[in-house]
């Protein structure tokens, strides 16, 4: 075990060359919750076996759409467990991807304050060595290695210690060449501050994902974080609860007339369980919150706008597998070539 060889990605089930990484969902969440709560008050809308199954038939759903990869970016702060979704991924066809870092709107724990230099127990920032070994060795004692790393500032801006996981992640992807996604807040422009911290820790800004991009639609600011480098997540389609997804689609189509396909990634941040937004919530809600909408609604109005099918192939196939795969210095357009 170590870091992922050349031109492969951790999946749950093992090692993948990123070229058959085929269609891909670059940002959702099997499972969200929260184990205290769980342990202490579970939810009563949780059952484990039901929600395995439920997780299953909807892995079935994508891989009948055509989608063959799913990277799961809950990380801890947002109840990972990936044992549970370990029993997921191996009765499923679809890859699904586990990704390390954390996810920091409640803060760090209090053990974090403890345990870094010049904290009372002391040591090097455990961080460290946990998002490392989450990449190198496996999750939890398990063989699932984390192929993607997560961050996480919101409307606040980078608090101490948000900013303290950005400088563990940097230092994990500057050994291992596993990309990262931030969490952002686009009414704010929060990715700015989140490459500008990025850059002046050594990171590559082409190994970025600004996630949630696509709330925003300040056609300025996303050009400029483009044009930096960085992939803009359009990972949200269905969340109207926070912005209409005509309003995503708007902005999505502004920004592919404008030359920027090669910079866009699309997917829905939806879970097959959130004890935050539970499945009843949901369902009344927001009906299309759920992992078939960008190809039940977004592709087929891609179409619909005259968009051709090289574009919609490298939003789903070539882009991912430019993030995700560590060394491929990747030509966009030769990649539509290949007609994956
Ligand atoms: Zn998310």
């Amino acid at each position: 075990m170590g870091s992922p060889r050349a031109g492969t990605v951790s999946t749950f089930t093992g090692e993948v060359p990123a070229d058959q990484l085929g269609t891909t969902l670059v940002h959702e969440h099997v499972f969200v919750g929260h184990p205290e709560l769980d342990l202490n008050w579970p939810h009563p809308e949780w059952n484990e076996e039901e929600a395995l199954d439920r997780a299953v038939a909807g892995f079935g759903r994508l891989h009948a759409l055509g989608v063959r990869t799913v990277v799961d970016l809950t990380v801890p702060g947002l109840g990972r467990d990936v044992r549970r979704v370990l029993r997921v991924a191996e009765r499923t066809p679809v890859r699904l991807i586990a990704a390390t870092g954390y996810y920091t709107a409640d803060g760090l724990p209090q053990f974090f304050r403890t345990h870094r230099p010049g904290g009372l127990v002391g040591g090097p920032d455990p961080l460290i060595e946990m998002f490392l070994r989450d990449i190198r060795e496996g999750i939890a004692g398990t063989r699932v290695r984390a192929g993607m790393l997560k961050v996480f500032s919101d409307s606040g801006g980078i608090t101490p210690d948000s900013e303290r996981v950005f400088a563990a992640a940097a230092h994990a992807h500057l050994e291992t060449g596993v990309p990262l996604t931030t969490h952002s807040h686009a009414e704010s422009r929060g990715g700015t501050a989140q490459q500008q911290l990025l850059a002046r820790l050594g990171v590559p800004l082409d190994r970025v994902v600004i996630g949630h991009a696509g709330d925003s639609e300040d056609l300025d600011y996303l050009m400029s974080l483009a044009d930096a480098g960085s992939f803009l997540g359009f990972d949200r389609f269905g969340m109207e609860h926070v912005v209409p997804d005509a309003q995503r689609f708007r902005t999505l189509c502004a920004l592919l007339s404008r030359g920027y396909a090669d910079r866009i990634l699309l997917s829905h941040d939806a879970a097959f369980f959130s004890r935050m937004t539970p499945p009843s919530w949901r369902s009344r809600t927001v009906p299309h919150w759920h992992m078939e909408t960008v190809h039940r609604r977004v592709l087929p109005q891609l179409r619909a706008a005259g968009f051709a099918e090289p574009v919609l192939r490298m939003l789903m196939i070539g882009n991912p597998r430019r993030l995700l795969a560590n060394d491929v210095a990747a030509d966009p357009a030769a990649e539509i070539e290949e007609g994956t």
